[in-house]
């Protein structure tokens, strides 16, 4: 039995499995061993890890505990979308989405329980914030969504609840989990940090090793529009997020995305589309726009498809590159900034 000091083995991210493994004395390869049976294999215990030794099982079973998230609830959309809710041992539910596309999987997974962003279209943000996750806490979501499929994920999106740089470390280490060959296998790049425009976690992102890929929210390109959709990014400026984001470019030589959700009346006229062009003109970045999914509550309306074409036609023609995202999952609220906070009180 666990003695109440105990680690969860899912709050270490590689160097923390390392320095516990060490500490017992044991060879690095070991850690790899470790990765392996918690992520890819998901043994249920530390005992069902048949190739190490007895005694180390013994001592991580008196040291650490091991409790996989259970399955709160799954929704199945028409186009084969599942959404997922998760409950953690303390008892905190999250919620992940796999999206399959031919023989790919995305798996879009939670950084945190709720969120403090506070953006006006999201469904998470207005249900407040309850903790960080930890590393282990973000692997397992993809790995079981992949399970549930049946298939290895092909791609992990940090795009869930939560704000990926407001969880920094715990972030990169579930994406180092995920990337390890040991764990998931996901290649760098198809691994993807999604954040509202948090200007210090980009500016670190751009200092890692890894080929990770970056997305921002941009939902606005006027200041007084951004900051009423999302009132949390106001103490990072458009003018310096544009800076931050070429600095970005010019280290990494990466080309991020700028999710745009477009809203009608809101931020597809003229205007809106203009500063929008200027922008993301002039600097090697992507346009994504999202026409956005009706959340109940909000009064967010949906552009017509020829507003949405003409939006991408004007940026096109600015020579800026542009796609429009295929909807997935509305029908189960899947679909970017409606996953909620409401099994979060265990109600269900
Ligand atoms: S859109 Fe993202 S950053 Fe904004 S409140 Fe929702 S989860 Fe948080």
């Amino acid at each position: 039995m666990p003695d109440s000091t105990a680690v969860d083995i899912a709050s270490l991210d590689t160097p923390g499995l390392a320095a516990a493994l060490e500490a017992l004395g044991q060879p690095a390869y070991r850690t790899r061993q470790l990765v392996a049976w918690l992520y890819a294999r998901l043994a249920p215990d530390f005992e069902a890890m048949t190739d190490l030794p007895a005694a180390l099982r013994e001592a991580l079973s008196e040291y650490c505990t091991l409790t996989h998230p259970t399955l709160v609830e799954t929704q199945r959309s028409a186009d084969g979308t599942r959404k997922y809710a998760w409950r953690f041992a303390d008892g905190t539910v999250v919620e992940s989405v796999g999206i399959p596309t031919g023989d790919r999987l995305t798996v879009c997974f939670s950084t945190q329980a709720g969120c403090v962003m506070g953006c006006t279209f999201c469904a998470t943000g207005r249900g407040g914030f309850v903790r960080n996750l930890h590393p282990g806490e973000m692997a397992w979501q993809v790995t079981l969504v992949g399970r549930d499929f049946g298939m290895r994920a092909s791609n992990a999106v940090a795009m869930g609840q939560g704000e990926p740089f407001l969880n920094y470390e715990a972030t990169l280490g579930g994406l180092r989990l995920m990337r390890s060959k040991d764990g998931l296998g996901i290649g760098a790049r198809h691994l993807t940090i999604s954040t509202s425009g948090v200007i210090p976690g980009i500016e670190r992102l751009s200092t890692e090793p890894e080929q990770f890929t970056l997305a921002v929210s941009l939902h606005s390109a006027v200041q007084a529009t951004r900051d009423r959709l999302m009132p949390g990014t106001r103490r990072w400026p458009l003018v310096a997020l544009r800076d931050t984001l070429i600095d970005y470019t010019q280290r990494t030589g990466r080309r991020p995305t700028l999710e745009f959700a477009l809203i009608a009346g809101e931020n597809d006229t003229p205007a809106e589309v203009t500063a929008l062009a200027d922008f993301a003109g002039g600097w090697m970045c992507h346009v994504n726009l999202i026409p956005v999914n009706p959340v109940p509550g909000t009064g967010a309306a949906r552009p017509t498809d020829v507003r949405v074409a003409e939006v991408a036609a004007l940026l096109t023609r600015r020579g800026i590159e542009t796609s429009v995202r295929v909807e997935r999952g509305t029908d189960i609220d899947a679909a970017c900034g409606q996953l909620t906070q409401r099994h979060r009180t265990g109600s269900g």
